[in-house]
């Protein structure tokens, strides 16, 4: 999702304009070179993912706290990803509540659900209460609001279970979200880090193809259903690429998009590609990816029982979906198919 300039660095800027507005002529002069050089540094991570910004500092803290608690970071990278791209779709939290990291626990889980005390920071009654909320910066108090307290409240979370996938379930209770963290943790450790916001075009620029933002358009196949993706017009065996690093979900037939690959990234999105003349060698489900990697070639298979082929003209069919933490949906990939094949030029 784009989104200029992130609301946490929105306000970082307009809180040094306003300090330097209210300084006397001298100061103003001598602290606007280095503001107009913060602009200037700043402007080509404008255009970014407004939630993925702060990388160094973020994994020197999930390093920090391996070290200290035997957590793998990439674990504790996974989650606080996780809730960096979902927190802006919970209730009320419209910007990061902490400089470093996205992890937002609630103030009933923190305390303890049959707590009084709703804002509990006492180490012995939350624990009394059934809380979750720990003292992690050694200050005498469970501070919900300090983020180290936070962290280490999550990291001793996850240490209280035997493994990953279960301290998971209990925290999360859903099976969707489970999966897409134990992904991200998969390609945070594969990789070896957390950057991993590199994309490109679905199909490669050296072979011939075409699209247009047919996002919404009627179908008429299979009932009524809209367009939930970009057909992108080529030749039948053009390689398909993957667009992002991700993990490959799912794989095999379906009656409307035949052939089909769907893959996750870090991002809790996740990338469809259907209607393929096949895959590519033994690419298979749980397979990590990176952009620009093969995994399959452009065909026209689908709209029938498996093997059909040939009922419309070679193209693939590319959608983009969102999980927001609740339920999983569409979104028009076409401005972003755009913007991709700029930035390949
Ligand atoms: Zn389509």
């Amino acid at each position: 999702m784009m989104i200029l300039l992130g609301d946490f660095s929105t306000f970082l800027f307009i809180s040094k304009v306003n300090s330097i507005l209210e300084m006397g002529e001298n100061m103003k002069h001598r602290l606007l070179i280095p503001l107009l050089l913060f602009v200037i540094v700043s402007i080509p991570n404008l255009i970014v993912d407004a939630e993925d910004s702060n990388h160094e500092a973020r994994l020197k803290m999930y390093k920090d706290y391996e070290l200290a608690s035997g957590v793998p970071w990439y674990e504790i990278a996974a989650i606080d990803q996780y809730e960096r791209n979902t927190y802006k779709f919970k209730e009320g939290s419209d910007k990061l509540k902490y400089d470093t990291i996205s992890i937002f626990i609630t103030n009933e889980r923190w305390s303890g659900p049959e707590n009084p005390y709703y804002y509990d920071n006492d180490s012995y009654t939350i624990n009394l209460f059934g809380g979750i909320g720990k003292d992690g910066n050694g200050d005498g108090v469970a501070d919900i609001n300090n983020e180290e307290d936070v962290m280490y409240t999550m990291v001793e979370y996850i240490r209280s279970f035997d493994t990953f996938k279960e301290a998971l379930n209990s925290y999360y209770q859903q099976d969707q979200a489970v999966k897409i963290i134990e992904e991200i943790a998969q390609l945070f450790k594969h990789f070896d880090t957390i950057v991993l916001d590199k994309r490109c075009l679905p199909v490669s620029k050296r072979y011939s193809y075409s699209f247009q933002d047919n996002y919404g358009t009627a179908r008429s196949w299979g009932g009524a259903r809209s367009h939930e993706g970009i057909d992108i017009f080529a030749n039948y065996s053009t390689p398909v690429l993957a667009t992002a690093y991700g993990v490959v979900e799912i794989m095999g037939w379906n009656d409307y998009g035949g052939y089909r690959i769907g893959i996750r990234d870090i991002y809790n999105t996740y990338q469809y590609y259907a209607h393929l003349q096949g895959y590519e060698g033994d690419l298979k489900e749980g397979d990590i990816v990176e952009p620009g990697q093969v995994i399959g070639y452009v065909g026209s298979t689908g709209y029938g029982k498996e093997g059909t082929s040939g009922k419309f003209p070679p193209h693939l069919h590319f959608g983009l979906y969102k999980y927001d933490g609740r339920c999983e949906w569409a979104f028009n990939p076409y401005p972003h198919l755009r913007r991709w094949e700029k930035e390949e030029q």
